[in-house]
């Protein structure tokens, strides 16, 4: 069985625990790493390593701490070179090329954000789940089957973002970045439409943005959209 811990989320700082009962994966070093065994009793001993998404600080600002605490952390060679961290405990891996760590198979892809080389990954256990973890991408371009778990981003709905420019709480350039950067509930919605999610557990919604999210909205759209279960990750 798949266990997901939200540890963090948003542009605050974003760390997470997966485990499938064997081993455990971390995703992102958007917090210290103090604070990330904290969140987990301490119970870190399953460890098998982390992926990190981008360079971004709220997903990757304590990298050395992990790599000083002895996890390996793997990331693209865009990142990695934008990170510009010497350590032994350093991966660059390739996009859609997969990779074995502890009882997990994980298969990186390239998604849209402003940054050189992010990426999102295809997770899989040995049991057969199958996790989508994809953040900061306002778009996704592949299509996945048999996904049992999603992590995904919906940072923003298009009538919070267009009322806050109107109202001037957002500037003009911010307001572009983020429809270009970022995911957005309506765009979530299709690509939830576009793909098999028949057999889909849990669908935890990340990286909702301060400003421009609304959690009541999101959570009722994704719920009637699909059916399944949804958490916001928080
Ligand atoms: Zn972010
Ligand atoms: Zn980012």
């Amino acid at each position: 069985m798949l266990t997901i811990t939200t540890i963090a989320s948003g542009s605050k700082g974003n760390a997470y625990h997966i485990s499938d009962g064997q081993t455990s994966l971390l995703l992102e070093t958007g917090m210290p790493f103090k604070a990330v065994q904290k969140a987990l009793n301490f119970d870190l001993q399953n460890v098998v390593g982390c992926l990190i998404t981008h360079e971004h600080n709220d997903h990757a600002k304590y990298t050395k701490q992990f790599l000083d605490a002895a996890v390996d952390c793997y990331m693209s060679a865009g990142t990695a070179e934008a990170l510009n961290i010497e350590h032994h405990r350093m991966h660059t891996i390739r996009n859609k090329t997969p990779i074995h760590i502890g009882t997990w198979t994980i298969i990186p892809f390239d998604v849209q954000h402003d940054v050189n080389e992010p990426f999102g990954y295809l997770i899989q256990s040995k049991d057969g789940d199958k996790l989508l973890f994809a953040t900061d991408t306002y778009y996704i371009k592949y299509r996945f089957k048999g996904l049992t778990h999603l992590m995904i981003e919906c940072n923003y709905a298009q009538s919070v973002l267009d009322s806050n420019l109107e109202t001037n709480k957002i500037h003009r350039f911010l307001y572009k970045r983020v429809m270009k950067s970022h995911f957005s509930l309506e765009n979530l919605l299709k690509f939830f439409e576009a793909n098999d999610l028949s057999k889909v557990e849990e669908i935890h919604l990340l990286h909702l943005s301060d400003n421009n999210s609304n959690e009541k909205l999101m959570y009722e759209e994704v719920a009637m959209a699909t059916g399944k279960r949804v958490l916001i990750a928080k």
